[in-house]
């Protein structure tokens, strides 16, 4: 299994994860030529996707599916809630009710299986209507890919606690948060429980699930005014031994990483 994330930021998200034949994109939040553009960057053909799995209906992870989905004739996987608030939301002017290969399933599910994926749903507190990401286990490997998520929970601990690599929100930090340019009102909405997880927040997480086989760290979903590469590895060094560390980038993504 490996996966490559297309771009990760508040001005798009995109996340490719293959085993074997089966691949699976992670939202798109890229209109349709630059979606194809950064596909092809990593040699990957749109025809060449099995499916398109949603996390939520944010324009950041939902702006770039419909089309992408309706050009090449793809499945769109998301749980009802999610699809819900994409027909009303930023997945509405997206063209979200025309898609044709829509699969549902519950944020709660134990499992959901595309092609050689076994996909595990783990819902997420987020002010979205039916949130959640997704530990991906193929080939006998496990990807625990979470972002968008104000609050560390047990279930995702218990979910993201033996996985060989994880991609994991470090969103912002917490004193630029407060000293930036947002307003109070955003401010309070990012560093929310209901909003995004901070760089200590992250480091948090990671001290419950961090386990010596873990072989892979990719940080992600920077905002890039309330958060640097170097605070957002800083804060979870201390936590990760001599783990490696990557940043996913919001213009260029990460290349392939293998799990
Ligand atoms: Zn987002
Ligand atoms: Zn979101």
């Amino acid at each position: 299994m490996r996966f490559a994330v297309l771009g990760s930021g508040s001005r798009g998200n995109a996340t490719l994860i293959e085993c074997d034949d089966t691949r699976v994109l992670l939202d798109c939040g890229f209109p349709l030529r630059e979606a194809e553009r950064r596909l092809a960057a990593i040699d990957v053909h749109p025809r060449d996707l099995t499916a398109i799995v949603v996390t939520h209906e944010h324009g950041d992870h939902i702006a770039g599916v419909p089309r992408l989905a309706q050009r090449h004739g793809l499945e769109v996987w998301a749980s009802p809630g999610t699809w819900k608030g994409a027909c009303a939301g930023a997945g509405r002017r997206a063209g979200a009710g025309a898609v044709a290969r829509l699969r549902l399933f519950p944020s709660h599910a134990r499992r959901v299986r595309i092609g050689g994926l076994t996909l595990y749903p783990i819902p997420v507190p987020h002010d979205a209507r039916e949130p959640c990401q997704f530990v991906f286990e193929g080939d006998g490997r496990r990807l625990g890919i979470l972002t968008d998520a104000g609050t560390v929970t047990p279930r995702m601990c218990d979910a993201l606690r033996e996985c060989d690599a994880l991609m994991l929100e470090a969103n912002h930090d917490a004193e630029l948060l407060r000293l930036g340019p947002y307003p109070a009102s955003l401010q309070r909405r990012v560093g929310g429980a209901f909003g995004h997880l901070s760089n200590e927040q992250t480091a948090a997480l990671l001290e419950r699930v961090h386990h010596r086989a873990l072989g892979k760290l990719l940080l992600s979903h920077l905002s890039q005014q309330n958060n640097r590469p170097e605070l957002a590895r800083a804060a979870v060094q201390g936590v990760c031994g001599d783990l490696d560390i990557m940043v996913a980038d919001q213009d260029n993504g990460s290349g392939w990483i293998g799990v």
